[in-house]
This record gives structure tokens, sequence and C-alpha cells, in this order.
């Protein structure tokens, strides 16, 4: 069985509505944009594998702060995955010892709190027996998605995303896939502005899952906190025969 608790899964933060961050498993976790304020320090403390889908803000808004905290709590580091170009861009805009320290050398060189691992397209890397496979998304800036998979039972799960023909593609040739995660940012109206930044509206989604050969459950994520009632208004009127719901903020996803 693998399961995703999406810890946060706006995208933005409002009220208890927090940015992006989905657990795979007590040590794995998919960026970083509620991991500080919505886990235990305890359990803050077992997490040893950050995914990052790419740099926006609102995915690796907890990482400098996480960095901070495992360095404190007496050099407990941690592996990120994600790919060359992405870890250059957040080191050099934020681990540039002007924004935040650069944590892939404190406490020193040969033993630092963030240990970066490079993950390539199309080239699987496992985690505790899970597969990740990393696939390149048509978003704004370089982002990853990923179909996450154990025991043949396997999640597509989008990052950011527009119109993306590689993961449609992805998904009608991996039968091992049982549920689709995808973003879904802005309600109909705002098409102009989700086109413009390279993210979804409901009728865009909805030519997305017509590209779909099988029928398959579908959880959207990264609604725009203060616009979540239009937009799920806007899902149950897809016209798609899947069934579409919104990601719960903290409650689990199981798929077996
Ligand atoms: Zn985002
Ligand atoms: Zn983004």
């Amino acid at each position: 069985m693998l399961t995703i608790l999406p810890i946060g899964c706006y995208g933005s933060d409002l009220d208890y509505k927090k940015c992006i961050t989905m657990q795979i498993t007590p040590s794995t976790v998919i960026d970083t944009g509620a991991l500080l304020s919505s886990i235990s320090t305890g359990d803050l403390l077992k997490i040893k594998n950050v995914i990052i889908t790419h740099c926006h803000f609102d995915h690796i808004k907890n990482l400098p702060i996480f960095a901070d905290f495992m360095l404190s709590m007496g050099n407990n580091s941690f592996n990120v995955y994600t790919t060359e170009a992405i870890w250059e861009q957040v080191k050099a805009h934020v681990f540039n010892d002007l924004i935040w320290p650069d944590f892939s050398s404190l406490p020193n060189k040969k033993s630092p709190t963030i240990r970066f691992f490079p993950i390539e397209f199309g080239k699987h890397f496992s985690l505790e027996n899970i597969s990740f496979l990393p696939i390149e998304m048509n978003h704004i800036v370089e982002s990853v998605g990923f179909v996450i998979k154990k025991d043949h039972v396997a999640v597509a799960y989008s990052g950011d995303t527009s119109y993306c023909d590689n993961f449609i593609d992805h998904v009608n040739d991996d039968k091992d896939i049982k549920l689709l995660c995808w973003e879904l940012s802005f309600p109909n109206r705002l098409k102009s502005i989700a086109e413009a930044s390279k993210h979804l509206t409901p009728s865009m989604l909805d030519s997305e899952l017509s590209k779909i050969k099988r029928k398959l459950p579908v959880h959207t994520f990264h609604l725009k906190p203060n616009l979540e009632e239009e937009i799920k208004h806007e899902i149950s009127e897809m016209q798609t025969g899947m069934s579409v719901v919104a990601m719960k903020q903290k409650k689990p996803i199981n798929v077996e």
C-alpha cells in the first residue's frame, strides 16, 4: 500500500490552509511549504529525505528553517533530492550566505546538514523501497512530477504544471498507476492568470483528463486557499467521467 499524507496542499498560506508538503513515509516528504508548522518536533527529527519539485517559494518555504532546526538539534543531517538545475536555483537565491547560510557546508563541508542528491528526468531513484520516477512538467520554471511506486501500485503526482503531454503519456503507459494527484490552482474565470503562470483551471484539467485512456480517481491540490469554494464548485461541474475531488489536508490518501 502507498500512502500520501497532505501536510499542506494549498498554493498559498491562509488560516489553517498551508503551502505544499506531501508526506510519503515518516522520513520522506515532497516539498517543504508546510514542513515546520504542521509537524511535531519529534516527527520532524524523523525526516531524512526531502524531495523538492521546483524552486517556487510555496514549495521551499520552510526548507531554510528546517535546516536551521536540524542543525540546532544536534547536527542532524538530511538529504535533498532534486535536479541539479533546481538545487542551483535554491542555493543561489536562498542558501547564498546572504538570505540564509549555506547549510550544504554547515557545520562543515565533510558532514553538512543538507546533503544534496541529484535526480534526473526519466531515471528512477528509490527511498525506503518506494520508487520515484522524475517527470519533466510544464511550469514557468523547471519542475518535477513523479510516478511514485511501491509493489506495483503507483500514484502519478504532477507537482506544479500547466498542460503537460509528457505527464499524460506516463499515466497512459503505466498500468500500475491507480490514482492521479494533479495540480489545480485557479477558477475558470482566471484562466489568463493560470496560463501566464503555467497552472491549471478546472476546464483546463478537464481537457487534460480527456486524454487519459482509462478511468482513474483524481485528487487535486494547490488550490488557492482564498478561492477554494469557487474552484470546488467548478470541480463538481467538470465534464470528465472520472471521480475528481479536492485533496483534504491531514487526510491520508491510501492506494492499494
Ligand atoms: Zn506552487
Ligand atoms: Zn510553482
